[in-house]
């Protein structure tokens, strides 16, 4: 049998245009899997002459709409028409794009201003949002060159290059940065209300020009009560990371006086980043998760040193050291806590270690203690009372934030995937895939 396909356009003024975009064999004794219905490679042919023709009569009828003088209604000449190429997701199409002459009718400033393209800056990057933002999305979540292949793989648009993905995922991520929101827009969409700030970071391997081997990756969540937003900033390449950071705040409804707490591990220049971006004070909370880790970490130790061969005698603070450490320090009672780290290393020195293994594993438990111990006294003033907070519904952990810098960091720039990045390249990928993950690109938004 053979198909036709068929376009029919009827343009506002009633003309009509049909024309045949495609026809399809299919022989009877062909049949199989291999020759069902469309195949990739019908479809994309198809959908290419489709958009084509859709692009011209679109392109036409909005022309010659336009030509009409705003002033006196009468025809604008048309001063050259040198043509313009256009990406777009089913191909790249030429397109005539004149320019039209002034009205003689304008006065004379005007008239002589030179002719003037009335399609004219609608198209940022001779590309189609939709392509830009699908290429800033892949490009997102994959390396270019494999975004490039995807897209090439199922879409019938210009062949596509790796540079192309990382370009036009860079402007995304300009734009981003530029996205409008003032704090009067703000108020609108949500109450002000009390913020919490989950922050991480993640180090990402440097390109060798730049003389560092590693970059750091701020990432993290805004959330309030009912929202919640990612973000993603390389402090060697926002030109401000505060400035950047303040803007997530207010896209997130801050008002700009509402408490603003901070959920982060020791590192202070977290915490100070957050309080440049406020500019005022916060609230800053070691996170729950690290200090938990750490007691881990002695707890491990400390079932090292009881299976170690010749340990003998057994102080009481040997047996459970981990669930007491946790309840205390759960509690607020930092003091206590630190009492029964001291005592913990204590114990270690008057242990009869009589081989090298029982040396080796009470030396880790020391090593242990100390670590919990100064990462405590360093973050004093960041310890809760941890259980009174979690029982009032509030957040204790930034277990969140790790969550994103898997999301927005490892993933596509960790250290496995062996790729070296520039300051201002790994910023556009973090910014871009902090708004992929929130959803906020826009592409598969309309799918639903
Ligand atoms: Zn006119």
């Amino acid at each position: 049998m053979e198909v036709n396909i068929f376009v029919e356009t009827t343009f506002d003024d009633g003309e009509t245009k049909k024309r045949n975009i495609g026809r399809l064999r299919r022989a009877p004794d062909e049949f199989g899997s291999e020759s069902l219905g469309l195949l990739l490679n019908d479809a994309k042919t198809l959908l290419r002459r489709l958009q084509e023709t859709i692009v011209q009569d679109q392109v036409g009828e909005a022309m010659e709409a336009r030509r009409k003088c705003d002033g006196c209604g009468k025809q604008r000449a048309i001063h050259d028409d040198r043509g313009r190429i256009l990406d777009t997701l089913f191909g790249r199409i030429r397109v005539k794009w004149p320019r039209l002459r002034r009205c003689l009718c304008q006065p004379a400033g005007v008239a002589k201003s030179g002719p003037q393209s009335p399609l004219a800056g609608l198209f940022s990057d001779r590309a189609t949002a939709e392509l830009r933002r699908l290429q800033a999305e892949l490009g997102a979540r994959h390396s270019f060159r494999e975004a490039a292949r995807l897209i090439e793989m199922f879409m019938p648009c210009s062949a596509q290059l790796n540079t192309t993905v990382r370009n036009r995922l860079g402007r995304i991520a300009d734009e981003l940065g530029r996205e409008n929101v003032s704090q009067g827009d703000a108020d609108t969409i949500a109450p002000p209300s009390p913020l919490t700030v989950f922050l991480d970071g993640a180090h990402i391997r440097c390109r060798p020009e730049y003389q560092k081997r590693h970059l750091d990756v701020v990432v993290g969540k805004v959330e309030s009560p009912n929202m919640s937003r990612r973000f993603g900033l390389v402090q060697q390449a926002a030109g401000s990371p505060a400035k950047q950071l303040r803007h997530d705040l207010i896209a997130q409804g801050w008002d700009g006086q509402s408490k603003v707490t901070v959920i982060s591990d020791g590192e202070p220049a977290l915490p100070n980043l957050v309080r440049r971006a406020v500019r005022g004070p916060v609230t800053h909370i070691l996170d729950w998760w690290h200090i938990s880790m750490r007691v881990k970490h002695i707890e491990n130790a400390v079932r090292g040193l009881l299976q170690s061969k010749g340990f003998s005698g057994l102080p009481l603070l040997f047996e459970r050291p981990a669930d007491t450490l946790r309840w205390h320090l759960w509690h607020g009672k930092v003091m206590t806590a630190a009492t029964i780290l001291k005592v913990l290393q204590i114990d270690c020195d008057r242990l009869h270690a009589e081989t090298r293994e029982l040396r080796e594993a009470a030396k880790r438990v020391k090593a242990r203690c100390q670590d919990l111990y100064s990462y405590l006294a360093n973050n004093f003033d960041a310890l809760v009372d941890y259980g009174h907070r979690h029982r009032n519904g509030l957040a204790v952990s930034s277990s969140r934030a790790e969550g994103c810098v898997d999301d927005i960091g490892n993933t596509r720039m960790g250290k496995r995937r062996r790729m070296r990045w520039s300051p201002r390249g790994a910023q556009r990928v973090a910014v871009t895939r902090a708004a992929v993950l929130d959803r906020r690109l826009g592409v598969s938004k309309r799918a639903a």
